[in-house]
This record gives C-alpha cells, structure tokens and sequence, in this order.
C-alpha cells in the first residue's frame, strides 16, 4: 500500500536542506507540499498594507512553480490548521503529517492540538528540529540547567558545533517522490484580504533565490563585518533576518558557510546566529516572557511615565533627535532597522522618554518585517535592562554620542531625513546647539524643517536611574 504524507510548512518556506521535507520524502511515496494563511495570525494583524504577507506570498509563488516542474502543486489554504490539517489528510488519504518544531507559545499550542486531533484518527504527526541549530535542552550548563548569560551558552554551542559538524538534508534525492498532482492556483493578496505594500521598491528579494542572492553578495565582505556591521550607512550586515524568520533559507546552511569562511568576520556573524538560537531558548525554558513578564522580577513594576505624545513622536520620528528620527523612518518606510539602531532607539524610547518597553516591543511587532517574538522580546528587555545577560540598569546610551560614533557624517541620517541635508557632520547631530548659537545662519529653521528634541537627554536620565533604583 502507497505511504501518503503531508508536509506542512510554516516558517520553512523552502525545499532544500529541510528536516521535515526530507523525512516525508525518504518515507512516503506521495508528499503533499502545504502552506495555510492561518486566520488566528492574519486575523490580529492590524495593518493590510503588510509586507510580510507579499513576502510570504512571493516565496510561496516561487515554492509552487518549483513544484510544478516536477508535476507536483502546493496546496495553500487560508483558515484555521486544526480544522484544515486533519480535512487535507482525510482528502489525500494521508498516514503522516510532517512538521519543523515551533517554539513560540501560540505555535506549540496549535501543534500539540493538532497532533492529539490527528492521534485519534491514528494518524502520525512527526516533528523535527529546523528553525535552530540546537534546541533548548541541548545547551545546558553543568548542571543541567538552561543559560541564562550568553558568552558561556556560545562556548558550549560552539564545541557541540564542532564535535557534531553540520550536514545538510539532501531532499533533493528523493523528490520524485512529491505527489503528482495540480491545484488551485497561488491566491493574489487581495484574495487574503491585504494589500499591496511597496516591497518591489525595497532591496530586499524574497523566496529562496533572494535569500541566496544577498548571502553571495555578503559573503564577498563577511571578512570585515566585525568592523562594518556598526554603521547603518554602509552595507555592513547580511539583511538575511526575514529570510531566517521565514526560513527561505536554512540555519544550518548559513552557520555552515559561516565556519567554512574561516575568518574574524564569519566568527563574528556565527555567534549572531548563536545569539538566535539563545533567544529562542529563552523562550522555550523561560515561558513567563511570553506573557508579557520581565524576565528579571525585580523590574516587573518600573513606573514609567508612558507619555502618550512623546510615544507618538518616536513612533514617526519626530523627536528631534536626528539618528533616533531617521531610524524610525528606516522602520516604517522599510520593515527593517540597522541592528545598531534597533539598540539606540530602544534605550531612547525606556530610558529617555520614559516609555514602557512593551509598547516599543508591540511597535517593532507590528511593523517589522523580519520579527521574531524570540529575538524582538530578548533584545527589548536587553535594553530595558529586563532581560538576562541585559544592559546593566545605569548604563543608558547618549543618543548623540551613539550618532557621532556611528554615523559621524550623517550619511544614514540624511538618507532618512533629507530635509537635514544642508547641515554639516558637527551639526547634524543635535542641530538644536547649534541652531541656538546662530540662528540667523542656520540652514535650516528648526521648529520648522525639524523639530526641536522632545527632551533633555541628562534630565531624562537621572529620572530613568530613580526609576530603576526604585525597584532594586
Ligand atoms: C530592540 C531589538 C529588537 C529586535 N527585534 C528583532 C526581531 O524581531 N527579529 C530579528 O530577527 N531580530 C531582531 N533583533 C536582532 C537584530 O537587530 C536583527 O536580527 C538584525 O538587525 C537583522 O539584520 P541582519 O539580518 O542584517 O543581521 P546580521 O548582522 O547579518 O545577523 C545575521 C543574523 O543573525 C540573527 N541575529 C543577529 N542579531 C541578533 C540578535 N541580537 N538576536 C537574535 N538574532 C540575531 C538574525 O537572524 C540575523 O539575520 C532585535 C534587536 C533589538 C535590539
């Protein structure tokens, strides 16, 4: 009797080295290829102009037409998996069910329901590890327990890496073995209730093929990211995260040219990889940072002012601090920020304005295209001070010092605020100082081509270090 099986991909879009494909191929004679547009998802995103559906779509469109040379189809469904998932094994008479493991809150919930739905019908769910390259009981201390500082998690991750090497599944081997079969055609983002956004405009391919296209393009330079990826005006960084948040690419296959480069750069970009699979750790061994905890208790209750107007001017970049300004327009204009910016901003919005940060945590949730709960959770309570292995609670980032380093000549800045144009590098920075000294030569007139700061950053922090210590 012919084996029947579904795989069903979520944030595996891809067809090459994936655990779940490759074990449905080896052991099934038919594999239906499944991706659904969960509605438990789709249903809270608020914004329809998303860019992480055209993403998804587009991936999608390239999974399908791969198939599709080989005979096969992908089956793409909009609704609920639990009532989904059990309908499409009962109408393509399927034994198994092919899953890569989840591990946030919502998605383990989902799973688990399904394979005890599925059970009852005495049919398998098998799940793998994909998303990472070691799970959450695979990095323990000494003492058996989950790492809560990063710098000892690596060393460990870093010898179990090269005790065990890195293979690659080969799915390539078995694909005569995906079902013959067409379906419905790829639904357009209007059918999914979404509209167009302005991806196309972005740098940013999608699906498999533009995964690999930005990995070549880094990987020419990944010998000097160390250095580069600070400065979010060069092209420093790989802009691979939507592609691992969506897995158009493989963890393994990118921590596996990462050692085989060899070099400072590589070693540098593998232990970010690493910092991914920590986040994600974190969240399986630590679920209380899933409900919206502090993962430290003590600063469960810091009394932020929570100012709704200065919440405002950083969400559209209107603060008056340029390098906070502009990088706020690279997120809204975008989906994406610098990671360099990512960490300014996020001290500003706590320890400056004084805001909680879950409301910058929500923001970054709705408006990136590349969040990760995991990564976007761990690196809000870094710089809230919340975190494990986080800033220390005194150490608060002088936004300008941050610019002057970072982007000494404004060239990030004027990309993002061209109306700032016309000042010089030593004005760029806090214009205001300058402004205030020469008014009358000034090129710009502050109040009107720019605001002037919503704050006094040494007043803010000496607010920010009381309200700390008030929880110590
Ligand atoms: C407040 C804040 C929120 C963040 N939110 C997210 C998020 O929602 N999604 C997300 O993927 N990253 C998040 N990061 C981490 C980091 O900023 C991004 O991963 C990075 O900027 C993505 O750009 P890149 O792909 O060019 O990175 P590269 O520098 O090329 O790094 C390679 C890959 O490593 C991973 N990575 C890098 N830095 C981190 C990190 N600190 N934590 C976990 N993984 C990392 C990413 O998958 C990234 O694609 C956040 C950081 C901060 C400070």
């Amino acid at each position: 009797m012919k084996v029947n099986s579904i795989i069903w991909l979520r944030r595996d879009l891809r067809l090459y080295d994936n655990a779940a494909l490759f074990h449905a191929l080896k052991n099934s004679d038919q594999v239906f290829t499944v991706f659904i547009f969960d509605t438990h998802i789709l249903n809270k995103l608020k914004n329809k102009k998303d860019r992480r559906i055209e993403f998804i779509l587009k991936s999608l469109k390239e999974i399908k037409e791969n198939l599709n040379k080989q005979g096969s189809d992908l089956i793409i469904e909009k609704g609920e998996p639990e009532t989904l998932i059990p309908n499409l094994i009962k109408e393509y008479k399927c034994d198994s069910l092919y899953i890569n493991r989840d591990y946030e809150a919502y998605a383990q919930e989902r799973d688990n329901s399904i394979t005890e739905i599925l059970s009852k019908k005495q049919v398998k769910t098998f799940a793998f590890k994909d998303q990472v390259l070691f799970e959450c009981d695979e990095i323990l201390t000494q003492s058996n327990k989950p790492y809560t500082v990063f710098t000892p998690y690596k060393n460990n991750h870093l010898k179990k890496l090269n005790e065990e090497g890195i293979d690659l599944y080969k799915c390539e081997d078995h694909k005569s073995n995906f079902a013959k079969f067409t379906h419905k055609p790829l639904p357009s983002i209007e059918e999914l209730s979404f509209e167009k956004t302005n991806l196309e405009e972005l740098d940013l391919p999608t699906g498999t093929s533009g995964g690999k296209k930005l990995l070549e393009k880094f990987y020419k330079n990944i010998k000097i990211y160390s250095k580069s990826r600070n400065y979010p005006a060069v092209r420093g960084v790989s802009y691979l995260s939507v592609h691992n948040r969506f897995g158009t690419l493989s963890i393994r296959h990118l921590a596996k040219m990462a050692i085989e480069a060899d070099n400072d750069g590589a070693s540098t970009w593998l232990s970010e990889l690493i910092w991914r699979d920590f986040y994600f750790q974190i969240i399986a061994n630590f679920p209380h940072v899933s409900k919206n905890k502090s993962f430290k208790p003590q600063f469960e209750n810091l009394q932020f002012e929570n100012d709704e107007k200065k919440f405002e001017a950083w969400k559209n970049g209107l603060t008056g601090f340029p390098i906070i300004d502009a990088a706020m327009k690279q997120i809204n204009q975008t989906g994406y920020m610098h990671n360099r910016l990512r960490m300014i901003v996020s001290s500003f919005l706590v320890k400056d304005l004084l805001i909680d940060w879950r409301w910058g945590e929500q923001y970054f949730q709705d408006n990136l295209i590349d969040f990760d709960f995991s990564a976007n959770n761990g690196g809000w309570q870094w710089a809230a001070s919340t975190g494990c292995d986080s800033q220390p609670y005194f150490r608060i980032f002088n936004p300008i010092l941050q610019s002057e380093k970072f982007d000494k000549d404004g060239l990030f800045i004027k990309k993002y605020l061209p109306q700032l144009e016309p000042l010089s590098s030593k004005q760029i920075h806090q214009p205001w100082m300058h402004f205030e000294k020469n008014t009358d030569t000034f090129p710009i007139k502050l109040g009107e081509d720019y605001p002037f700061p919503i704050i006094d950053h040494s007043e803010q922090r000496d607010k920010a270090l009381a309200m700390y210590k008030a929880c110590k």
